[in-house]
């Protein structure tokens, strides 16, 4: 299987869960997660028709995004950041989907500022509760009011930062859990963002926010639960070394 082939599978498979969901697949963006693989790979992706790429290491997404070039490609940064290395992504990113804390994003607005860009932004947020993962705590927002508070304060400030617009949730799924656990999680970050809309009164660029759920283990139920961003690195570049 060459990555042509595993993209057109994982496109055939997105169409599918659309359908399932009676959702139109267009509704929801592609973003093949690139981190540890080559140019070489970066671009075979390219050429069977892929724009969005996810990298989750400042200087590895600073090194491809120099080198590629390219001025229709994407380049989504999805992992943890610390402020000192925001830089390559203020510059190169267009989509940052793991705000985790205020500080990030009023540092990436203030360098954004300054090289007149534009960066959208997902707000990660924990609702599986495991400890090793990054996100606002939102493990039992149902029913803990604080956790709700933080949540919509921080949407409140950066929502009013220059030079980035947010544009919805993301979370990560516990790793290796059965369907319906996964399932769950996804529906909980659908509500979650539902609240977050009603509650809050920031103008999503989009309308209502947009959710940044699935990778290569569960993409397909992220679909089916509302994904408008999925992140697939192992489905289309096979596994990472
Ligand atoms: C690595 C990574 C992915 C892609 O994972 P696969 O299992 O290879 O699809 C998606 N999202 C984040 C945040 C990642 O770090």
């Amino acid at each position: 299987m060459t990555i042509a082939d595993n993209v057109a599978v994982v496109r055939e498979r997105m169409s599918e869960a659309a359908e399932r969901a009676n959702r139109p697949v267009d509704s929801i963006t592609l973003v093949a997660v690139s981190k540890r693989k080559s140019v070489g790979a970066i671009m075979e992706a390219y050429a069977a028709g892929v724009r969005h790429f996810g990298e989750n290491r400042a200087y590895e997404l600073q090194d491809k995004a120099a080198e590629t070039d390219l001025s229709d490609l994407n380049w989504h940064f999805i992992g943890h950041l610390q402020t000192r290395q925001s830089a390559p992504v203020a510059q190169y990113a267009t989509v940052f989907h793991a705000v985790d804390r205020p500080k990030i994003a009023r540092c990436l607005s203030l360098q954004l500022l300054e090289a007149n860009r534009h960066l959208e932004l997902f707000i990660e947020v924990n609702i599986s509760g495991e400890e090793t993962k990054s996100g606002f705590e939102c493990a039992k927002w149902e029913t803990d009011g604080g956790q709700r508070e933080t949540l919509a304060a921080a949407v409140e400030e950066i929502a009013q930062l220059p030079n980035v617009s947010l544009c919805g949730l993301m979370t990560i799924a516990p790793w290796g859990a059965r369907e319906s656990i996964i399932r769950s999680v996804f529906m909980r970050t659908r509500r979650l963002a539902a609240w977050v809309c009603e509650s809050t009164s920031v103008n999503w660029s989009t309308g209502c926010p947009l959710l940044s759920i699935g990778m290569t283990d569960d993409y397909e139920i992220g679909i089916e639960e509302g994904a408008t961003h999925v992140r697939v690195g192992r489905a289309i570049f096979g596994e990472r070394q």
